[in-house]
């Protein structure tokens, strides 16, 4: 079984490479941002890592999945999205502090439990905060929708994932009605102020920054969804 390291360093590569629309490479910095090392350490592992053919390796672009290395990235993140679905559904806990937990479970849940817990949720698309339950044999993840901050104004919009699990946010998010599936719209860009304000279905309007606005991602109505 590959280490808590190895499996961490092959999810975040995943996750940056979705980010990015799957078809550039992850440069050496923001993975060691991600991971939370120094670029040396982080190039050090890269390494090795390539030369056990889970990543490609190009010195000064960034680095990039195998596809034995994409399995083992979607396992780990199938693992994550399972137990994260299954504290909230089956455990009743807090969307916003179920992240926490499933960093640690991710490299630990046998895959016995995992395929009862699947089973038991009846074999779920995404995760309490709408991000997709990848399966191991998958192509990589594109992300098909844009983040609220970059979105049209005055359109009905679906709200599919949040990609910020820091707790204060996910509770902000949900006083505010942001969860996945509810409906918005952007009534105002307010660019000196680097913020928009929102209105949610049953929700007061809102403010947010830039920033924040950048960690909800939405579907307009009139895109395809696939
Ligand atoms: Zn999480």
């Amino acid at each position: 079984m590959p280490s808590v390291t190895v499996e961490n360093y092959l999810k975040q590569v995943c996750l940056e490479q979705s980010r990015r629309g799957g078809d550039e490479l992850v440069p050496m910095g923001r993975l060691a941002e991600a991971v939370g090392v120094t670029p040396g350490t982080a190039t050090t592992m890269v390494k090795s890592l390539a030369e056990a053919d889970l990543l490609r390796y190009a010195p000064r672009a960034g680095v990039e999945l195998t596809p034995a290395g994409r399995r083992l990235a979607h396992r780990v993140l199938r693992r994550h999205r399972l137990v994260e679905l299954f504290l909230v559904e089956v455990l009743h806990m807090d969307w916003s502090e179920v992240h926490e937990e499933a960093e640690e479970l991710e490299h630990t849940i046998s895959d016995k439990v995992l395929d009862r817990i699947d089973e038991l949720l009846g074999h779920p698309a995404t995760d309490p905060h709408g991000s997709p339950i990848p399966r191991a044999d998958q192509p990589l993840i594109r992300e098909d929708s844009v983040a609220l901050a970059s979105a049209p104004v005055e359109q009905t919009l679906t709200v599919t994932r949040i990609v910020d699990h820091d707790p204060e946010f996910l509770r902000f998010a949900e006083a505010n009605g942001l969860m996945p599936g509810a409906k918005t719209r952007i009534t105002q860009h307010l660019p000196h102020a680097d913020a928009v304000t929102v209105e949610t279905e049953n929700h007061e309007p809102v403010t947010l920054g830039l920033a924040a606005a950048a960690r909800v991602l939405v579907q307009s109505e009139d895109d395809d969804v696939t």
